[in-house]
């Protein structure tokens, strides 16, 4: 029922980048194994509507959800971990909180009223926070809140917290996480950021219940005890976040010191027996045991910034496990590669992978990794641009059509074999205009894809303007390419398969995005398990 929602807030202090995603996913695992239904949603202070229109360089990747909103990347952690759909509604940002009340005042709405960011951009904020909880569908709703306390922008974020506690009371816990560091000549671990940073957070009215310390080090029961003493918490709710080997050891390490115990008892809700961590803890148990080693090359133009492949890493990562092998990732820069030194550059490899992407820069060096992999045999996935890349390469190097060419990297291209859909044509705006979110696809009887996902129908998520240009799909075929998936509704071909290659599929939609702990995707799975073989040869 929505008038019973808990919800439970996630802060972070003293530095960025702590991990509020992880340790949000983690506590929501280890609540979901109890058997409540749980969702994560992301707040983040800055202005863009949402992260669509940011380079992966500021940001890391864009994570798209089923329903086609572009959203920050914790997304992909809270749908990995939790193995349930996301939606526009798990992620809000500034931009959109403030456009959604600056078009209600040009409406008329306010009519009279000074429109203030107390009370109307915070009312705003707690309506988007308890939106989801007032669904009806959770029982508990995790909100993290991005940005760091003391943050300029997140103020109205924090304000929000503190008017929701007051009115949610015993429904509400708030969580904060910060760091303590070591200092090396002193050879201590330090409180006094924690301390700030909380008093930081009391200045705005907030008394967090329980802190989470990332460390290098193990706190010990004096630390604890001192945290608790300054930062006005119960001992047994400083909890310890170490570095960990693996993201996905984190939900056990929270286990291990009863967080989900300390947050439900906080929550006024019955604790009844151990969360059931069965699946997770197989999971984990291949992932950390591999009987053996799988190198994949990644090609892509953002590879100094590994976020910007998350979802992609992931995938391999789960993929990786379930072939009880752990897959090593060659991260290669697409603008490296030329036609001299590619074999040299992939030499080794048992897989490539090339990568989404968005423009010209880098686009050639991709279109080589292609021709290596489909010459010498080497398990090919092609991912978005990497499919169109696969298309393009083949066009040139197969059919002889040297002009091949994506209307995107060459607008006067004479054979756009990738050229601008239709809908596309018209479009002017950057944000959220691109064709997102999930689309059906019907795979062809006899291709490598049916027999993978071992059915005729698939949905997979969308982000691209580009598309296959049907009027060379005969020629393709002809030559030896297959289309194996067809988008039933426009006949935009999805999926592309070389049938004589050991293993080549490119796919114009995103698999990555759908892989999670408890259900690693199909192609992810089959691919390194062909690049396993492959290593065999
Ligand atoms: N740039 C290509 C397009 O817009 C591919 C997009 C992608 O890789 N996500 O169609």
């Amino acid at each position: 029922m929505a008038s019973s929602t808990k919800y439970i807030f996630v802060t972070g202090g003293v530095t960025s980048s702590l991990g509020k995603g992880i340790v949000a996913s983690s506590l929501a695992t280890l609540l979901q194994a109890r058997g409540y239904s749980v969702t994560i949603q992301k707040f983040d202070p800055y202005i863009n509507i949402d992260p669509g229109t940011l380079n992966p360089y500021e940001h890391g990747e864009c994570y798209v959800t089923d329903d086609g909103a572009e959203t920050d990347l914790d997304l992909g952690h809270y749908e990995r971990f939790l193995n349930r759909p996301t939606s526009q509604a798990n992620n809000v940002t500034t931009g959109r909180i403030y456009q959604h009340v600056i078009d209600k005042e040009r409406r008329g709405d306010y009519l009279g009223k000074t429109v203030q960011v107390v009370p109307h951009i915070t009312d705003e904020i707690k309506r988007r926070m308890q939106l989801l909880g007032a669904s009806g569908e959770y029982e508990i709703i995790i909100t993290e809140i991005g940005g760091t306390v003391g943050d300029i922008e997140a103020l109205p974020y924090i304000e929000s917290v503190r008017q929701l506690r007051w009115e949610l009371g015993k429904s509400c816990v708030s969580i904060h996480l910060t760091l303590v560091p070591f200092l090396n000549a002193t050879g201590e671990l330090k409180t006094k950021p924690t301390q700030h940073s909380v008093k930081m957070l009391q200045e705005s009215g907030v008394q967090p219940d329980i802190l989470v310390c990332r460390s290098e080090y193990e706190l010990g029961d004096e630390i604890k005890r001192k945290l608790a003493l300054f930062c006005n918490v119960t001992p047994d709710a400083v909890i310890e976040s170490l570095d960990a080997k693996t993201i996905y050891e984190v939900p056990q390490l929270l286990l291990a010191q009863n967080m989900d115990e300390v947050v439900l008892q906080k929550l006024g809700l019955p604790i009844i027996g151990k969360p059931d961590m069965t699946r997770w803890s197989e999971f984990l148990t291949r992932l950390e045991s591999p009987s053996t080693e799988v190198e994949i090359g990644l090609i892509g133009k953002y590879v100094e910034l590994k976020d910007s492949y998350k979802s992609i890493s992931e995938a391999l990562i789960h993929a990786g496990a379930e072939n009880k092998s752990k897959v090593v990732v060659r991260w290669i820069h697409s603008e490296d590669l030329t036609t001299e030194n590619a074999h040299a550059t992939l030499e080794g490899l048992h897989g490539v992978l090339v990568a989404p992407g968005f423009g010209a820069r880098g686009f050639e060096g991709k279109i080589e990794a292609v021709r290596i992999a489909r010459e010498t045999g080497i398990p090919f996935l092609g991912i978005c641009f990497g499919m169109q890349a696969a298309v393009i390469e083949y066009a040139r190097n197969v059919l002889g059509l040297h002009n091949a060419n994506s209307s995107e990297v060459d607008i006067h291209t004479t054979e756009p074999v990738i050229d601008l859909m239709e809908e596309q044509k018209k479009v002017t705006h950057k944000g959220g205009t691109m064709r997102l979110g999930s689309c059906d696809c019907r795979l062809n009887e006899g291709s490598l894809s049916r027999s993978l996902y071992g059915r005729a129908e698939i949905s997979e998520r969308h982000r691209h303007r580009f598309e296959f240009n049907n009027a060379y799909l005969e020629a393709l075929e002809a030559a030896g390419m297959r289309a194996a998936g067809i988008n039933p509704e426009t006949g935009l071909v999805e999926i592309i398969e070389i049938p004589s290659h050991p293993w080549f599929v490119g796919v114009q939609f995103h698999p990555e995005y759908k892989s999670t702990v408890a259900n690693p995707h199909p192609l992810f799975v089959a691919f390194v398990a062909a690049s396993l073989t492959h290593k065999q040869l």
